[in-house]
């Protein structure tokens, strides 16, 4: 279908542009939330902050007229890691830009979130064009080449692990192909005012997948109680337990899928945890138990107590 590729929202610029303004201007002095955004029509023009700043005095931020400062500040997060991924709920804070006029807010929010107003609002009109897992897949070459033998169920828990609400604020578009659904949980509203549609996997999904991949094609062994898993797996586990009992989970950059404490791969593990079934109840071994004092809640105590 050639009409479905190429741009997912082409020619849709200039009429998103007009309703952006239009929807900042109707939403009075508390302006709109756009993912993690305040934008606000104010008597100087338009203004934009993390919403984290909503409660500050202007004053109190670092302050800019120029739009082009959004692309600065959305390249590194509070404890100043860099974003690959600008749709991730981590972008930082203590800044405004303000005094902008309409074409200047469109390209400063498009350095905060690229291509995200646009496809916020085709996703509204629903003439937002999507490319579907299999055909991205298909097009990877190189070392990424493989994630096209990804099963569906991989594909859908990759998703799951990878572009949540808690990692990215877009919402899946895409299905694994026209005829096959993602079939991604409903999260409820979306952060902010704006349901922003992914219409395409990105270059950090890519990835992520290249990383799912080799998880699903190592050898698994029974793990009683748990999914098949792999050795990789079961170090994994390992460590998260670890990290936990250390409290240093959470400082792996998100680009770093070989560190098995990397969020998205303990997602991942966590939705495949998720198919586990509870192992069946053992029999107690309380026939000819030698302890005098029955354990809490033993049938054959409670037997003799009669
Ligand atoms: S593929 Fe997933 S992680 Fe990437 S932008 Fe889309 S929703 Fe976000």
């Amino acid at each position: 279908m050639p009409d479905a590729r190429g741009a997912h929202a082409p020619g849709m610029i200039a009429p998103a542009r007009t309703a952006l303004s239009t929807w900042v201007d109707a939403a009075g002095d508390a302006g709109r939330a756009f993912l993690q955004a305040r934008i606000r029509a104010t008597p100087s023009g338009y203004e934009i902050r993390h919403e984290r700043d909503v409660g500050f005095p202007l004053d109190a931020l670092e302050i800019s007229a120029d739009p082009f400062a959004a692309r600065a500040i959305a390249q590194e997060t509070d404890d100043g890691e860099h974003r690959p991924l600008k749709t991730s709920p981590n972008m930082r804070a203590g800044w405004a830009l303000a005094g902008l006029d309409a074409a200047a807010l469109w390209t400063a929010l498009d350095y905060l979130y690229p291509a995200c107003a646009l496809h916020w609002y085709a996703g509204g009109a629903a003439t937002l064009r999507v490319t579907h897992w299999r055909e991205t897949a298909l097009r990877q070459s190189g070392m990424y080449g493989a994630v096209k033998l990804l099963d569906d169920d991989a594909v859908r828990n990759a998703a799951r692990a990878c572009c949540a609400d808690v990692v990215c604020l877009r919402r899946v578009a895409w299905e694994i192909d026209e005829g096959t659904a993602m079939e991604m949980a409903e999260e409820g509203e979306p952060p902010g005012e704006a349901r922003v549609p992914c219409p395409e996997a990105c270059s950090i999904f890519i990835s992520f997948a290249r990383q799912v991949l080799k998880v699903e094609r190592a050898p698994r062994q029974p793990v009683p109680g748990l999914v098949p898993m792999g050795s990789d797996e079961l170090r994994q586990l390992q460590a998260l337990v670890v990290a936990a009992g250390n409290g240093t989970l959470g400082r792996v950059r998100e680009g770093e899928f070989d560190d098995p404490l990397n969020t998205r791969r303990i997602r991942y593990l966590a939705a495949r945890l998720a198919d586990a079934e509870a192992p069946p109840e053992s029999e107690l071994p309380c026939e000819g138990c030698p302890r005098g004092t029955p354990c809490a809640g033993c049938p054959v105590g409670a037997e003799l107590a009669r």
